[in-house]
């Protein structure tokens, strides 16, 4: 069996700025696992015998399963599952937890280091759980393998749309699992806040509903949980009016990324943008250019007008466009950076009273800055509220993001160690990690990341997961 992967990166594969000497030795080839014993999948074909979906056991099949987006984790998974709907997940579960066996669950794929993957064990593809629904005029319900991009295609039709989008490439599953960010977040949420009910399949092969007062416990655990206490199967989502149009401009800023971050400071207290978000691209010549992207929301033929829209930034040139709503959700389906190769990449919150400084001390040293092409965005904390979701604790936060794109000859480790003393300066700071990034956590470091929140996720862990099959990809709960 073949399968596509969706492999898309972010914007700007490295600056050429800056110097490599301090960081580049060289990459190990990747570590392939031996073949899965055939006594499993002989195991697996009896046990779950009946099911609606596909239980995958050829080489080559299960090879393509080895990367995320990150390519630094290389992991042969022993079988794959795609189900076709809950009942095969139960069946699957209840089984693993009779042979202790792990089990991964797989999105799109889209984290850094390994955390939708598995070596031994069984990795579950949740692409084929993709029906949508629109339930009334406020709400969608949908399966946990859709993409963002197809619910849109499906609300956008009813004229409605999700308060918050994150890149359509993604799934449900593994958005709701981290917290799903996007340019509408800075007042409008994490795509988590914005959930009303989910359905999951729990650590013990139950299916079960939960929201905030059906199962509060489960849902306040599954939100932002990494699949450490159920599977996602179904989430219904909030919904609201759709616009007709987007005045989208880009504010460009040549290379000053701190003067970019006070206009997205001051944008977003000002309001006039529904979208808000800042990114960098790389020069021909090298370097970095910055750039605000101000989407205003409106319905056809009310406009506003660019110099409006303008005042009171700091931009050396802007460069405005006028899309329907359909362009606009639409314009990130391209893939922009799918090479395979390592990405390092980091996504940290930062106090914003502290963000000027530690941009600065990352940007301005060579060994801190090199492959780097930050994008950053602006949040209000009191838009968020779910407990997993861990974000810096200050009115305004901002999301710090440092992507690299490595050639295949760096020092991965190296860049690893960075990327985990960059998080020990920003949680220094009062930051803190977004959990697709790529750093290395232990359950002590995931104990202390979560802080307030911790007890009551071990209480759901030990009530929904028992025997603990999920979520060892990630290393939250340690095995015994
Ligand atoms: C190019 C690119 C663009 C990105 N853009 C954004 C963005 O706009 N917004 C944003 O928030 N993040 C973004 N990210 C960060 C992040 O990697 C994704 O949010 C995350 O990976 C979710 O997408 P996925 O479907 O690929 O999930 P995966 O990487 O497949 O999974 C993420 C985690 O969720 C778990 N999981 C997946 N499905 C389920 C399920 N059904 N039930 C329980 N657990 C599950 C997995 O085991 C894993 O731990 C981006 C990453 C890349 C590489």
């Amino acid at each position: 069996m073949e399968r596509p992967i969706s492999r898309r990166a972010f914007g700007g594969l490295m600056t050429g700025a800056v110097s490599t000497a301090a960081l580049s030795v060289s990459f190990p080839a990747p570590a392939v696992r031996a073949q899965a014993g055939s006594s499993l999948a002989r195991d697996l074909s009896k046990n779950l015998q009946g099911i609606a979906g596909d239980v995958i056991v050829d080489d080559a099949s299960r090879a393509a399963y080895a990367d995320d987006f990150g390519r630094i984790v290389h992991k042969i998974p022993d079988a794959v599952l795609i189900p076709r709907d809950a009942a095969d997940l139960a069946k699957l579960v209840q089984y693993a937890n009779k042979k202790k066996l792990n089990i991964g669950i797989r999105g799109m794929g889209h984290s850094m280091l390994g955390q939708a993957q598995i070596g031994r064990g069984v990795l579950i593809d949740m692409s084929a759980l993709d029906s949508i629904s629109i339930l009334d005029n406020d709400r969608v319900e949908v399966e946990a393998g859709s993409t963002w991009g197809a619910v849109m295609a499906e609300t956008a039709a009813a004229k409605r749309t999700l308060p918050v989008i994150n890149d359509t490439f993604l799934s449900v599953g593994g958005s709701l699992s981290t917290a799903g960010f996007g340019p509408t977040t800075w007042n409008k949420g994490l795509m988590v806040d914005n959930t009303l009910e989910l359905e999951v399949v729990t650590g013990s092969g139950e299916l079960l509903r939960c929201s905030e007062s059906t199962n509060p416990d489960l849902f306040l655990a599954v939100l932002s949980g990494l699949g450490q206490c159920a599977i996602i199967t179904r989430a219904v989502m909030k919904l609201v009016a759709a616009p007709t149009h987007v005045h989208f401009t880009k504010f460009f800023y040549a290379d000053d990324a701190i003067r970019a971050a006070h206009d997205l400071a001051f944008l977003a207290k000002d309001g006039r943008f529904n979208h808000l978000d800042l990114r960098s691209r790389t020069y021909p010549f090298g370097g970095l250019e910055y750039y605000i992207e101000g989407g205003a929301f409106y319905d056809d033929p009310d406009e506003p007008k660019l110099d409006d829209l303008r005042k009171g930034l700091h931009a050396s040139s802007f460069e405005p466009k006028t899309w329907t709503y359909e362009e606009y959700y639409r314009r990130a389906e391209t893939c922009y950076s799918c090479i395979p190769a390592p990405k390092p990449s980091l996504y940290l919150t930062v106090p914003a009273s502290k963000f000027d400084a530690f941009v600065k001390n990352t940007l301005s040293d060579p060994s801190t800055s090199a492959y780097i092409a930050p994008w950053f965005s602006i949040w209000r904390r009191d838009a968020q509220k779910r407990p997993l979701a861990r974000v810096a604790d200050e009115e305004f936060i901002y999301r710090t993001q440092f992507n690299r794109v490595l050639p295949n000859s760096a020092d991965i480790e190296a860049f690893l160690a960075l990327n985990r003393a960059l998080y020990e300066h920003a949680r220094h700071l009062g930051g803190t990690r977004l959990t697709t990034s790529a750093i290395p956590f232990e359950p002590q470091d995931w104990e202390r990341h979560y802080g307030p929140a911790w007890p009551a996720f071990k209480t759901a862990k030990e009530k929904y997961d028992p025997g603990n099959v999920l979520g060892s990809s990630v290393n939250v709960f340690a095995k015994a």
